[in-house]
């Protein structure tokens, strides 16, 4: 009988659902809208409900069904399946591995969804099977993901490879973890976004602040747009974020000395140059020792990463059975 895995990654707007082989492959993917209604009571049994519900157009039936891995935002304890707080979501000290299992009756495996992202791009992806990288998701926050001797770092609690929450300003913005100054604050779509806000009211006559007063709004694709067209102050909230985080990867990679250091998320897709800049800071700050084994790509599997992260984590399961 061909089992499969089911793979989930929990996002604050949807959840992607997949089903794939035990080698990695989608063999099925769809999204439905994350119901955040009652504190996302009710979203592990829209989960299984569309899962069921999809099971037959491939001819599969609940008992094809090897495992279940979920990638979940925010601080997410692997060992007792917890989410300690997905603000997002909804989820406070909630026991998602308890709830999926009630309801499944098959192994259930829960992993932060950065760190699953970056699992599947280290398996399948830009991360070419290495066993040290560093992965970063530049998104509405910053996600990270650490593989050291070929395995996620987690730490006690996991809060290990939170890279988005390293303190990068003493006396900078407010970060959601309750702190200030995380890289988050800076490097994220929304830190792009702040920092232009602010340079705007700064800088009333500039072409930013003109775009603002028309739209309302300002989206990181204006910053982006702007600089490429010679705006300097749109040009210093990318520098500023570029050289942040090449600097942050280099403090990092003095830890962990890796390989390869993948770029994933939205922001990613921003451009060569972005991605030159990110690499130029970075070989500015670290130590060349460290720097001349190490390159730095973009993430290949957009969406899938977490997916295809989440066959790996059944894989290394099933190597222990
Ligand atoms: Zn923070």
């Amino acid at each position: 009988m061909d089992e499969i895995v089911v793979g989930l990654d929990i996002g604050g707007t949807t959840v992607k659902i997949g089903f794939l082989t035990k080698d990695g492959e989608i063999l099925k993917k769809w999204e439905i809208p994350t119901n955040k209604k009652n504190h996302g009571k009710f979203i592990v049994e829209e989960i299984l409900g569309s899962v069921l519900k999809n099971l037959p157009s491939l001819n599969f039936d609940q008992q094809n069904i090897f495992s279940i891995v979920a990638g979940a935002p925010g601080f997410v304890d692997k060992k007792s399946g917890v989410i300690y707080e997905a603000v997002n979501i909804g989820w406070k000290n909630y026991d998602l591995a308890a709830q999926l299992k009630a309801l499944s009756n098959v192994p259930v495996f829960i992993e932060n969804d950065a760190n699953l992202a970056a699992l599947g791009e280290n398996w399948k992806g830009a991360g070419n099977g290495v066993r040290n990288m560093i992965a970063v998701t530049l998104g509405t926050g910053v996600g990270g993901g650490i593989v050291v001797n070929g395995e996620i770092l987690s730490g006690v609690n996991g809060t290990g490879g939170e890279i988005g929450h390293i303190i990068v300003e003493n006396n900078g913005a407010p970060c959601n973890c309750g702190r200030i100054g995380c890289l988050e604050t800076i490097v994220s779509a929304t830190g792009m976004v702040r920092q232009a806000v602010e340079l705007i009211a700064e800088n009333p006559s500039s072409c930013l602040s003109q775009l603002y007063s028309k739209n309302g709004e300002v989206s990181t694709k204006d910053v982006f747009n702007l600089a490429g067209q010679g705006d300097q102050l749109s040009q210093q909230i990318i520098d500023r974020s570029t050289s942040t985080l090449g600097s942050v990867l280099a403090d990092l990679s003095i830890i962990v000395n890796p390989s390869i250091i993948i770029v994933g998320g939205g922001l990613s897709q921003a451009g060569e140059s972005f991605i030159n800049a990110i690499a130029d800071s970075y070989r500015k700050r670290a130590m060349p020792r460290v720097s001349e084994v190490c390159s730095i790509k973009v993430a290949e599997l957009g969406n899938d990463a977490a997916l295809i992260g989440a066959a790996r984590v059944s894989n290394e399961f099933e190597k222990t059975l």
